[in-house]
């Protein structure tokens, strides 16, 4: 299979060749065919399966077949708009789609908050055929009446169920409601929730349903460890191994925001590049920060799990969980991170005797033990005893042995007041209440799509090996299968440890 037999112009053909693809993906060589027709299409697909090109190519080809006289005097209309959950996401949607329309003469920008308003006004001002938006900035654009949707021929939502979980369903509806009736509908998820169903059955007319093959899931792709550690040696430890293994671009992830600022300033401080990406930073710090991540210009990029939502960087090889996640699905999303797009990747967790209650829920949630190793010269001490997690804060940095745990905050708790520049910032946890797991990409997607009579159904396949998580099946691997050849030697014993902390 190649991309030449898709149906898609020359232009667009070369710019496929740039980025140096060379077989379409299973998503996409299914809808870009089905899409280039024109109708309405439903697809399950999750991040790291090649989504993007796949509604973006046919989406630029039917822009560019059906051009509007680009010559009059008359503003360009906005003719296509792609709505996403987070900023980041949308970033990288506009990136690919100034990569792959990089030889048609259609224009797009992409518009969400955090970020100065003006700058986007004036380029919408200008006229562009293409918007990628976050739907609480494309509102506020809207109201100001800096957008004119109504002449939108392709709408696209990607990620609606991640959308939906984030709580803007009526922003959704809102941005609806200011759209033409008749238009092309393409919806991305890569779960079929109830919600999901009748978002589809409300805005799909006809559509093709495109259901790619389930993709291994990261705990099948991704080579897991666990490195058991104390508490207060966690800093030394990340540093040599990152040091040893002369590892050059590392992902790490902490609890909270606190946490990820001060890891960065000690990794700096040992000599190790590095720079913190959370929810406190500005869209313009998280942006510079992502950038020189990707350039290789900062080996380590601490990050909390909000600001890693949605993160794609090709070819990452290395995620460590210097603190493990207090919700165990947060795991299966951070080590989704590695190993994408068929790459191999590595997910080492950095874990003391107060996280082993924290590992025994990933690994039953993932269905299987995490291997073990201890680094030489890094054994816990038998002597330190657990202690509570205070929900974050200082945590991992020293002996604080007496120090009072503080009160996490309900996952359904009202969540905090945000500023204005929080203002749509993910938030986790939002529409947990209704009973669904939220355990998204990866583990529930085995899922086949069909028509049932009475609408869209949806149908899970047969398990190998199942747990059953809220009502979903989830499905792995029953066994690790680590390559002992991806690891760059680290001085250690490579014994499996029953007994991690001295009992
Ligand atoms: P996505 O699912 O759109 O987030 O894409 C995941 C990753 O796969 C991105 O880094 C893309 O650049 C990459 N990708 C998309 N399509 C292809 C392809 N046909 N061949 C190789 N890599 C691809």
């Amino acid at each position: 299979m190649s991309f030449n037999t898709l149906g898609l112009k020359a232009e667009l053909l070369r710019a496929i060749k740039a980025q140096g693809y060379t077989t379409p993906t299973p998503v996409q060589a299914q809808a870009i065919p089905a899409i280039l027709k024109g109708g309405d299409m439903l697809a399950g697909a999750q991040t790291g399966t090649g989504k993007t090109a796949a509604f973006t190519l046919p989406m630029l080809q039917r822009l560019s077949e059906a051009s509007t006289e680009t010559t009059s005097k008359r503003k360009r209309p906005v003719r296509a708009l792609v709505l996403t959950p987070t900023r980041e996401l949308a970033a990288q949607v506009a990136e690919s789609t100034q990569n792959y329309g990089q030889h048609l003469s259609l224009k797009s920008t992409v518009v969400f908050g955090g970020v100065n308003i003006k700058p986007q006004i004036d380029k919408l001002r200008q006229g562009v055929d293409i918007i990628v938006a976050t739907p609480g900035r494309l509102l506020d654009h809207a109201t100001q009446k800096t957008v004119d949707l109504s002449q939108v021929e392709i709408l696209v939502l990607d990620e609606a169920d991640r959308m939906l979980d984030m709580g803007f369903i009526n922003d959704i509806k809102k941005i609806l409601a200011l759209l033409p009736a008749k238009r092309q509908n393409l919806l991305f998820s890569a779960t079929y929730s109830s919600e999901i169903k009748r978002l589809a059955q409300q805005l799909l007319h006809e559509p093709t349903l495109i259901e790619v093959a389930r993709q291994n899931t990261a705990t099948e792709t991704v080579t897991q460890l666990v490195h058991p550690v104390d508490r207060a040696r966690k800093r030394e430890l990340l540093t040599h191994i990152i040091k040893a293994g002369e590892w050059k671009q590392v992902l790490v992830f902490t609890r909270t925001k606190h946490s990820a600022n001060r890891l960065s300033k000690q990794l700096e401080e040992s000599g190790i590049t590095a720079t913190a990406i959370h929810g406190n930073k500005s869209q313009a710090q998280r942006t510079k920060a992502l950038k020189s991540f990707k350039a290789n210009d900062i080996r380590v990029m601490v990050a909390t799990d909000i600001a890693a939502r949605g993160l794609d960087i090709d070819q990452l090889p290395h995620v460590v969980n210097f603190e493990l996640p207090n919700v165990a699905e947060d795991y299966v999303h951070r080590i989704g991170r590695t190993g994408r797009a068929g790459n191999e990747g590595e997910a080492v967790s950095l874990v003391c005797v107060d996280e082993l209650k924290l590992l025994s829920g990933i690994e039953k949630l993932i269905n299987r033990e995490i291997s073990k190793e201890i680094i030489a010269g890094f054994a816990p001490d038998p002597s330190i005893k657990a202690e509570a997690i205070p929900n974050g804060r200082n945590n991992t940095g020293g002996k604080q042995q007496g120090r009072r745990p503080t009160q996490a905050r309900p996952r359904n708790a009202a969540p905090k007041q945000r500023n204005q520049s929080q203002r749509k910032q993910p938030q986790r946890g939002k529409n947990d209440n209704s009973g669904r797991s939220r355990v998204s990409s990866p583990s529930d997607k085995n899922v086949q799509i069909y028509q049932a009579s009475d609408g869209l159904g949806i149908q899970v396949d047969p398990p190998r090996t199942s747990s059953e998580v809220n009502g979903n099946s989830i499905h792995y691997q029953p066994k690790e299968t680590r390559r002992p050849e991806q690891r760059k030697s680290v001085n250690k014993k490579t014994r499996e440890v029953p007994s991690l902390f001295g009992g």
